[in-house]
């Protein structure tokens, strides 16, 4: 008993020695991006794990960005005439069996209650994995004539996928997003919905998140349980992985016909409707890290900041430069800029730098006596460190910010073309993959059991197929059958 005490003792000891080390030890992106990932997430005050498995504790400053990202496309989904609704986190197991291939392809992940108030529940309730079934029992109710439609809901809310293997944001067990839900009378008016979303998404992802990337086709194989047709965004990360953003689905009639949403026309025959969902998750925030993140931290853009610029005073406990760092604040915070001040006695000036460019604040202001003198405000820029003086701050920092929103999305649409190939053998196909990776656009014949050997061989999948993709002839760069389309492929997170 004594040895084995004494062992755990030495061990445990070990065991701390090893993570304090540890924590001294920056990870480097350009080293090992998923441990740095890992590592800045938690790091940079975004989210942290929890007491769930797999589920995730986004932290103010993480919210913070998905609170930038809710204030931008909000309005954007209202102006297209789509209002927010709730709708219930439980769904009756019988509603997602209606529509087969839709609970076939949720089933794995479904997390049930079958308890409540202490008793066995009569009927077992799936804690929503997404809200197509709940809702459409509404949208059963309430779409009878053809005056009630076209019937646009939106929902920002929580949805739960039971996974295995989960990364902060990326992909955990419980998740935030927006869902868009639309019943339509003609599937043209439907089609047309189900692009609006995709090119808002990329809207978004470009102007907000400072990411390019491709909007396209989804194969049989990897589209949405119970969907025609799925368009996805597809950005690519810089170790050469592609990450899928958010989605946009063709319900055709697969769900109207389910669940039976039908509605008298206009010559009072019954039609079904035709219907669309599309959604944007809290992944995007993943992908912003990944995307721009470099060895010292985030670089979050302009746009997307919760705080764009932090004013460090050189040595808070002077009255003045705490006092002109305030002021500055206030000056910068009426023209509209997200301005905060960091004047932290207990902390060196190297240590709140450091803090600050971890955290990926686009600008930094510092404040010494050689400023208070000048009237001369030290400005660094998070995402190149370039230093320069400024006098007319507001003017100076808002023109920085538009300049570091737009460098950002430059190095990613540079990153992006650096890492799109045009392919047309296979030898070449396994060797990208091999090492650069990055998205492949080759001829595939659109057949399952090829897609799933190349995936096999490579661990690139299909991404999607280009909106604007114009029929060819070509051969499959796999098996060489007849193939009308280049596709896009590559790894994913
Ligand atoms: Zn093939």
């Amino acid at each position: 008993m004594a040895i084995m005490s004494l062992v755990k003792e030495r061990f445990s000891c070990i065991i701390e020695i090893h993570m304090a080390y540890d924590k001294s030890q920056k990870k480097k992106k350009s080293e090992n991006i998923s441990d740095w990932y890992n590592d800045i997430v938690v790091r940079a005050d975004l989210a942290d794990y929890s007491p769930v498995k797999g589920c995730m504790v986004i932290k103010p400053y993480g919210y913070g960005i998905w609170e930038l990202l809710q204030a931008a496309m909000d309005p954007l989904i209202k102006e297209k005439g789509v209002r927010n609704g709730y709708f219930p986190i439980f769904i009756p197991i019988s509603l997602l069996n209606k529509e087969k291939s839709h609970v076939e392809g949720f089933s794995p992940e479904l997390a049930i209650v079958t308890h409540g108030g202490g008793e066995e529940l009569s009927e077992p309730l799936a804690v929503r994995p997404t809200s197509e079934t709940i809702m459409y029992e509404m949208y059963k109710k309430w779409v009878q004539s053809w005056r009630d439609l076209p019937l646009l809901i939106n929902q920002w809310n929580n949805v739960v996928r039971w996974e295995k293997r989960t990364y902060l944001f990326l992909r955990t067990t419980e998740f935030l997003w927006q869902e868009g839900h639309t019943a339509h009378a003609t599937h043209e008016e439907a089609w047309d919905f189900v692009l609006w979303a995709a090119n808002m998404y990329r809207g978004i992802y470009r102007d907000y998140f400072a990411i390019p990337g491709f909007v396209g086709k989804k194969s049989e194989s990897e589209k949405f349980a119970g969907a025609v047709t799925t368009l996805s965004f597809e950005a690519m990360m810089p170790d050469g992985k592609a990450l899928q953003n958010c989605t946009s689905h063709d319900l055709g009639q697969n769900f109207s016909k389910a669940f039976d949403i039908s509605f008298q026309n206009k010559d009072s025959k019954k039609e079904y409707v035709w219907q669309t969902s599309w959604g944007f998750s809290t992944r995007s925030i993943g992908a912003l890290v990944l995307a721009h993140g470099d060895d010292k931290g985030l670089r979050l853009p302009p746009k997307l900041a919760p705080i764009q610029v932090i004013i460090l005073p050189v040595q808070p406990d002077d009255s003045k430069q705490l006092t002109r760092s305030n002021e500055l604040a206030t000056e910068l915070s009426s023209a509209g800029i997200r301005a905060e001040v960091d004047g932290r006695e207990d902390e060196t000036l190297g240590f709140r730098i450091n803090k600050w460019e971890v955290k990926g604040v686009p600008i930094r202001v510092e404040v010494g006596p050689k400023e208070i003198e000048s009237g001369s405000y030290l400005l660094v820029r998070r995402d190149t460190f370039e230093k320069f003086n400024s006098k007319n701050i507001t003017k100076d920092v808002s023109k920085a910010l538009a300049s570091i929103q737009s460098n950002l999305l430059a190095q990613a649409e540079e990153n992006l073309k650096k890492l799109t190939s045009e392919i047309n053998n296979f030898k070449e196909f396994e060797e990208i993959m091999r090492t650069k990776k990055g998205f492949i656009r080759a001829f595939w014949c659109e057949d399952k059991a090829c897609e799933e050997s190349i995936k096999g061989k490579t661990k690139a999948g299909t991404r999607c197929l280009l909106l604007d993709e114009k029929e060819e002839k070509g051969k499959c760069v796999y098996c060489g059958n007849e193939a009308k389309h280049k596709w896009i492929f590559a790894q994913a997170y």
